[in-house]
Order: C-alpha cells, then structure tokens, then sequence
C-alpha cells in the first residue's frame, strides 16, 4: 500500500486557552479582564503584536499523527521545546509493509513502480531476516527505510506550536512536514482563531 495522506487528531487542548493566556498577561499589568470575546481577541493581538509572548506558554495543545513518514518525524523530533511519544520499531514490527510515497513519485508511474518494487524486496528481506535467521525486530529494522509509515504523539505550548507552524508553514519548509502542519494549523484556526486565526504569525519569535 502506497500512503499518500497523513492521519491527524488533536488528544487535548487546553479549554478556554484565550481566557487563561488573557488571565497570565492581564496579571503582568494589574489590569481587568476583557469583557467580550472581541476585546480579548484584541488583546492577544496585541501581546503578539509586542512579543510579549510567555502568557502563550500556559495552553498547550497534543497531537496523534498517523500514516507520516519517519523522515517526517526525524524532522518533528528536532523541535527541542515540544514532547514526544513515538511507535518503537524495536517493540513493533510493521504489520502491512506500507510506504508513505512524495506525490511527485506517486504521479510518476515508473517512480511509483520502482517505489513497490523497493518495498516489495525490503518485506521479503525484513521477512527473512525475522522468521528464518531469528533477527530481533530492533535489528531487522535496519532495513526500513524514510519512506516508513510512523505514528507519533506530540505536545507543545501554544508559543512553540505558533512558532513550529510559523516555520513548517514556509514555502521552504518540506512539502510533508509543511502539509502536516497546514492541517494542525487550520485544526488549531477552528478552536481558537484569536490565537492562530491569522496566516501572518510572522511577529511570533520563539
Ligand atoms: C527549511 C529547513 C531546512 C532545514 N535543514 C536542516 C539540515 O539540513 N540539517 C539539520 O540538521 N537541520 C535542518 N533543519 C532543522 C533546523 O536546523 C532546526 O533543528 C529545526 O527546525 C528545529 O527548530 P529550532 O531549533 O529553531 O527550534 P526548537 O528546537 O523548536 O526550539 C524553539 C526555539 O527555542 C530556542 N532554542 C531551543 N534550544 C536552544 C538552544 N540550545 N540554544 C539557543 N536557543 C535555543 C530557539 O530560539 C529556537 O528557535 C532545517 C529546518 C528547516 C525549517
């Protein structure tokens, strides 16, 4: 099976993140809460806006991602201020030897035929290894390549996520990462839009 589309869910997030970074700034300056939904946006605008930015450290949000790539997650894994969970291959071993396929190889049908060929040879040898030569799964997945479907659970506060979507986001960033990160972007635009509404998180420095 050839993987084309990464599986994404939120665990948790904070309930009523606005209030609670409105409630961490609001004691900075000894000043009253907002009272509307609108003055609160305004307000966390401004914080953006200004840098202040520790208040977005008190929410946080958690993330399941299923059917990415392990170079995805090799990247992911770099971000030193998130917390991660990830499936072992030392404990499990792939049940459906599934690649995730770059949509350039996936619309190219000799790259899509080399792609299953490359897995076909990897399961056989993965195989191998396992049930004939008795190899511990923590050394047959020597094998196993970037293309290797990875499951992944990841925490960050709300600075960080604002920072690592800011980053991932960029045109420069790699076409994966950044396609998860749109996803978890858009997912965290519908709770909470005073916080991540805005596709410009440029002022945001982590
Ligand atoms: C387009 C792109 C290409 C890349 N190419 C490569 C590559 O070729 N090779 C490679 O190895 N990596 C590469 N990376 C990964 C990159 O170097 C970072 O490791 C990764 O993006 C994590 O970001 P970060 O270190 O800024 O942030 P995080 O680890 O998420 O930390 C957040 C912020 O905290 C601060 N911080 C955290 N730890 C420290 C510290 N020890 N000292 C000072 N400040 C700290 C920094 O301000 C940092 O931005 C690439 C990333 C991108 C986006």
């Amino acid at each position: 099976v050839l993987i084309t589309k990464p599986e994404i869910r939120i665990i948790r997030v904070t309930e009523e993140a606005d209030r609670l970074i409105e409630e961490a700034a609001r004691g900075c300056y000894s000043s009253e809460i907002s009272p509307t939904d609108e003055k609160r946006a305004q307000f966390i605008a401004s914080l953006k806006r200004r840098k202040h930015l520790s208040p977005f450290e008190h929410a946080s949000a958690t993330f399941q991602l299923k059917n990415v790539s392990r170079a995805l997650t090799h990247q992911l894994v770099r971000h030193r201020l998130a917390s991660f969970s990830q499936q072992s291959q030392r404990y499990t071993e792939p049940e459906v030897f599934s690649y995730v396929v770059p949509p350039r190889v996936n619309e190219d049908e000799i790259a899509r035929e080399l792609f299953m060929r490359h897995r076909d040879f990897t399961m056989q040898a993965y195989d191998m290894l396992r049930q004939r030569r008795g190899i511990l799964k923590e050394d047959a997945r020597f094998l196993l390549p970037n293309a290797t479907p990875a499951e992944i659970v990841f925490t960050a506060n709300f600075r960080q996520l604002l920072y690592m979507i800011q980053l991932r986001t960029e045109a420069s960033a790699q076409w994966e990462i950044r396609r998860v990160f749109e996803i978890i972007h858009d997912m965290m635009s519908d709770h909470y839009p005073s916080i991540f509404g805005s596709r410009d998180i440029s002022t945001v420095s982590a």
